[in-house]
């Protein structure tokens, strides 16, 4: 049974918690946002984040284009997601400025913690 309620929204669950990091590098500043999440939300954010962004082990050096428009990038997002019992899985995307804030915001990290 997790201690804390599900980030999404506020309910409760008899399950492991799941914990999923979000990180934005932007103009030399980094912001991370930590949500805790209920199996069924993390399945939800897990499919989102494999369709927009991509796995940090094919990332050979920041790109310099946005990963959905091709504008130059202005920030680069890492998501680090954390299943009971396995390695933490890691994804990256270049974004530029509108997409960035089009990405976290469809991740709905506001819903997060701000560390
Ligand atoms: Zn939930
Ligand atoms: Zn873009």
């Amino acid at each position: 049974m997790a201690v804390y309620p599900c980030d999404m929204n506020g309910h409760r669950y008899a399950a492991a918690q799941q914990s999923l990091y979000v990180t934005i590098c932007k103009n030399g500043d980094t912001f991370t946002h930590k949500l805790r999440l209920c199996p069924m939300h993390m399945d939800i954010e897990l499919g989102l984040i494999r369709g927009l962004m991509k796995p940090l082990e094919d990332m050979l050096e920041a790109g310099m284009v946005c990963d959905s428009c091709g504008a130059r990038t202005e920030a680069i997002i890492f998501a680090k997601v954390f299943l009971p019992k396995q390695e933490p899985l890691q994804y990256v995307s270049d974004r530029c400025g509108g997409c960035q804030i089009e990405l976290t915001n469809r991740l709905q990290i506001g819903n997060g913690r701000a560390l």
